[in-house]
């Protein structure tokens, strides 16, 4: 992917990290210095997020939509973003535009929600 593409998904991807934020720290105002304070240990945040004082239904609406944000700007990072994470294709960039945190392109999302409701059968 081009860097005028990635800095297009990290400007999605952080928009968006900050709009689940904000809706989250509307109930949660401690956690707000710890979004803003740098991302740089992440998995802090993310577990602050899952094990906070957030009520459940927040918590499922965004916490794992949150993870994958958090996971996808680490890709950006790590130059690894925009690429299937099973099969290592480029993930279809019509496809990042809907939903930026996409791990998987969109055969593997595919299989990968067959296997998941095959194990729940
Ligand atoms: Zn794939």
């Amino acid at each position: 992917m081009d860097k005028k593409n990635l800095k297009f998904f990290e400007n999605m991807l952080q928009k968006r990290l900050e709009e689940i934020t904000s809706n989250i720290n509307l109930r949660n105002t401690s956690l707000m210095e710890l979004y803003t304070a740098n991302l740089k240990d992440q998995s802090d945040i993310v577990s602050a997020t899952l094990q906070g004082e957030l009520d459940f239904l927040m918590l499922q609406k965004y916490g794992l939509e949150l993870k994958d944000i958090i996971h996808s700007l680490q890709k950006i990072k790590d130059k690894a973003y925009g690429i299937c994470e099973m099969c290592d294709d480029e993930i279809d960039i019509q496809r990042l535009k809907i939903k930026p945190h996409a791990k998987y392109c969109i055969r593997c999302r595919e299989l990968h929600e067959k296997s998941k409701n095959r194990i729940k059968k």
